[in-house]
């Protein structure tokens, strides 16, 4: 039986943290085991954005008083500290938008038309969530450029020996997923960008289900682009980031028009601010970027190596302990694997297993989590996802084995 690993971090007293880990559902105690479809949230982020109503509310950038002032304060400085987290060179690297959905739709409405011309091509994989798919297939309609996919093998890797193939001089970007947010497989983002760098490739990163899992740094993984979400990683909904290296942002066009983007307007024509507010038209998510400053505090003030151990231990123990659930299939294998398995019961329809799971307090995700093509691959129409986080514990999976054997012989 996989050990449990030693960590200076206690793990239980840490639920204390999340206030909503007290529900009870269906008259049971809440497991919540869908943290890749969004995160809990600790009391600390909820204080900050409670305290930002009550003390700061204000518009930012704009206003000549006090509270204006503080409130653009605070959000300025989640900006510094989101860049500090990812290991940006400056904060005008860092642009806030409503999550990675958001932030790779930028990239493909403004820096892809510039860029990109037909013919050009767009390497994805085979494992992207549909918001790194639909934006680039919209993008090449529009412009004549074609995509292109690395597979997947049966095992849930990518098929890394067909890539120096499909990386042909056509290539402008890669675009791929840091992290499977079905299979769990980490992909090897730093050798990966650095191939794409190499024949003069931009490479964009979706690091949705790593950034509060796993160390992240931009510098190290060496990638033009990197999107994220804040409500994965403790954070509220409503906010995320898109990185770019300033150079690059700077020659991109802007992307929404109007408050805060401008230098100057008339009736005709305007000019624009540099990046990132070249970026950011309108009023912004303030509460939610300064609750996304306090998610990056509370991830390190625990440590996203210490968390990631977390994830791994847990990932590694349940996936012993399912063996012994009849019927039970685990889709994708990776040796390198974060805290999501999906898996399907011969007799159960993914949605009829989560519900029935649900019943227990138990929540998971059921269906083809925004994976159609990868779902496809492996030859089903959707799965059961059981994705964990920091506050998570074994006991909780050895509770999840028990329903899942409920459910076995419930479906037989
Ligand atoms: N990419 C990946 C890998 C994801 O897991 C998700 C969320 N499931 C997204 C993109 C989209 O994130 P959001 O809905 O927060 O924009």
């Amino acid at each position: 039986m996989h050990k449990a690993v030693k960590s200076q971090v206690d793990w239980t007293a840490l639920r204390e943290d999340f206030p909503i880990l007290r529900e009870r559902v269906n008259g049971h105690p809440l497991i919540y085991f869908d943290s890749a479809a969004s995160s809990q949230k600790p009391a600390s982020v909820l204080d900050v954005v409670r305290n930002y109503y009550e003390h700061e509310n204000a518009n930012v950038h704009r206003g000549l008083h006090a509270l204006s002032a503080r409130a653009t304060e605070h959000y300025e400085k989640s900006r510094q500290r989101v860049a500090d987290f990812i290991g940006a060179k400056s904060a005008d690297e860092i642009i806030f938008t409503r999550g990675t959905t958001e932030s790779i739709n930028l990239v493909a409405q403004t820096w892809g038309p510039k860029f990109l011309r037909a013919g050009d091509v767009i390497l994805l994989t085979e494992m992207e969530h549909h918001s790194n798919l639909v934006p680039w297939q919209l993008l090449s309609e529009r412009i004549g450029a074609q995509l292109r996919f690395v597979p997947v093998r049966d095992d849930g890797t990518l098929a890394l020996e067909k890539f120096s193939s499909l990386l042909t001089p056509e290539v402008k970007l890669f675009a791929f997923t840091h992290v499977s947010n079905s299979l769990g497989t980490i992909n090897p983002v730093a050798e990966l960008c650095a191939k794409a760098k190499n024949i003069g490739a931009a490479t964009l990163v979706d690091a949705a289900q790593s950034i509060g899992h796993m160390p992240v740094n931009v510098q190290e993984i060496g990638c033009d682009f990197l999107a994220f979400s804040g409500h994965k990683m403790c954070a509220p909904t409503g906010i995320g980031a898109l990185y770019g290296r300033f150079d690059v942002l700077d020659a991109m066009p802007p992307y929404q028009g109007g408050g805060e983007m401008i230098v100057s307007v008339t009736l005709e024509k305007s000019t624009f601010k540099k990046p990132p507010q070249r970026f950011e038209a309108g009023t912004p998510s303030i509460a939610g970027a300064i609750g996304l400053g306090a998610a990056v505090d509370y991830l390190e003030g625990i440590g996203r190596g210490e968390i990631f151990k977390h994830d791994v231990d847990l990932t590694q123990y349940a996936l012993e302990r399912m063996k012994e659930v009849p019927g039970l299939r685990v889709l994708g294998t990776a040796k390198e694997h974060a805290g999501a398995i999906s898996f399907v019961m011969d007799a159960a329809h993914p949605h009829d297993l989560t519900t029935f799971a649900d019943r227990y307090g138990l929540a998971m995700r059921g269906g083809h989590h925004c994976n159609q093509p990868l779902m496809r691959r492996f030859g089903v129409t959707g799965s059961t996802r059981a994705s964990f986080y920091l506050y998570n514990t074994r006991e909780e999976i050895d509770r999840m084995v028990e329903i899942l054997q409920k459910a076995a012989n419930f479906f037989k």
